[in-house]
């Protein structure tokens, strides 16, 4: 086992954060309201190779592995943790319909090389209103009839709801059925509306809302798993791989900026660096940093050799994107007023941290997988 990056996988890390540092920085302010320049950083995002990272090439993707494709998301959030969550939502998503699914539907297959290269965009549609944590609440349903799936309910929280030509959605196979099946629903399909863009704390330059299914009418062959809630659970540990990528990245760019501002700032006629106190405190964050690092490229090494990934990427999960928002939060004080400033970046990456905390399964959903987990194996056996 080497925990060593090689020159390749260096290199991956390294041009990614470059280009964020470089192109996505200077504008994440403007990012934060302007839906139009979103697009357009996506589509520079495509054009420099970031989409199709888990599509094999014969697909028309870069055939990344998970290793690879952590260190991409883990560069890109130097400069825009929002810009590196968008892309590996949908790179995920476009990774499973090229590969996760079998039998699927040679129609859904063609959309694939406009996947790959960002021609068209994804979402994924499991929660609703009142099912967050506990997917098992769904109350959207589909009914099949004849060569037809008519779906009815509506979906709330979905990134990229409005800007997606195609929806992964989750729902119950029929009314009163409790198992889930998963439908791809293109976004013009009669039936769908999107609703209500949300405003939050972060991230509004991304169309963030819910969806509508009103007699919303796919064809069977639409299926793509009739197990949906294994292929739901597949997903979101596919995302527990990549949202800690993406904290890492924030937290590291927080105490890189926070030590480089406080090198230059000086108090009592010294950079404020120099104090041992502020060195300690920079070196504990960088020790839970490179800890989470640690943690994320075993979790991606075991989704790459086929082993069950469920309990050491709920640990990923959890571990990262809580030093995320332990580091960001120390690094605001350590900015002093600075970090106080409406706009500063610190007070964005803060917010990026609590949004990684909540998406994909909170951090108590994270505790709850380890710790039955562990007593699992402890428990007396009924
Ligand atoms: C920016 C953003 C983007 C999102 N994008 C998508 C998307 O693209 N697609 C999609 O389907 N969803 C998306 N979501 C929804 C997200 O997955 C849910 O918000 C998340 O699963 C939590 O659900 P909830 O907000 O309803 O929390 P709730 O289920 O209401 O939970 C509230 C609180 O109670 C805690 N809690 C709940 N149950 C337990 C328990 N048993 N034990 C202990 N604590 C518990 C939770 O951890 C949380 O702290 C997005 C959310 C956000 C914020």
């Amino acid at each position: 086992m080497n925990f060593l990056l090689d020159k390749e996988h260096q290199a991956i890390f390294e041009k990614a954060k470059a280009y964020s540092l470089e192109c996505l920085a200077p504008v994440a302010l403007e990012l934060e309201s302007d839906p139009e320049l979103l697009k357009a950083k996506m589509k520079e995002i495509a054009e420099n190779g970031f989409y199709g990272l888990g599509i094999p090439t014969e697909m028309g993707g870069k055939g990344y592995n998970y290793l690879q494709m952590s260190l991409v998301y883990e560069g890109l959030a130097h400069g825009s943790g929002i810009m590196s969550f968008l892309l590996q939502l949908q790179n995920n998503i476009n990774m499973e319909i090229a590969t996760f699914y079998e039998g699927i539907d040679e129609e859904i297959l063609k959309v694939v090389p406009d996947l790959a290269c960002g021609n068209k965009t994804t979402a994924f549609a499991l929660t609703e209103s009142a099912s967050g944590c506990d997917p098992s609440a769904t109350e959207a349903y589909a009914e099949l009839d004849g060569d037809v799936y008519r779906i009815q309910g509506t979906k709330d929280w979905i990134t990229n709801a409005k800007d997606a030509d195609y929806f992964n959605v989750m729902v119950k196979d029929g009314k009163d059925s409790k198992n889930m099946i998963m439908l791809f629903v293109p976004a013009d399909t009669k039936g769908l509306r999107y609703l209500e863009n949300r405003e939050r704390m972060i991230g509004n330059g991304m169309f963030v809302g819910g969806l509508e299914f009103d007699n919303c009418v796919v064809p069977k062959a639409n299926l793509l798993s009739a197990d949906g809630f294994k292929e739901a659970l597949k997903a979101i540990d596919v995302a527990r791989v990549f949202t800690p990528a993406i904290a890492i990245g924030v937290a590291q760019h927080a105490v890189d900026s926070v030590s480089e501002y406080l090198g230059q700032r000086e108090s009592f006629g010294k950079p404020i660096l120099t104090n041992q106190g502020v060195q300690w405190q920079i070196a504990e964050m960088a020790t839970k940093i490179e800890a989470a690092r640690c943690l994320l490229y075993k979790t991606a090494a075991v989704m790459d050799s086929g082993e069950p990934v469920a309990l050491t990427a709920a640990m990923n999960k959890l571990f990262a994107t809580d030093v995320a928002m332990e580091v960001t939060v120390k690094c605001a004080q350590l900015f002093g007023a600075e970090g106080f400033m409406k706009d500063a970046p610190i007070g964005r990456a803060m917010a990026v941290a609590k949004m990684l905390q909540i998406v994909d399964g909170t951090s108590e959903i994270q505790k709850i997988v380890v710790g039955r987990g562990i007593a699992r194996q402890y428990l007396p056996r009924r």
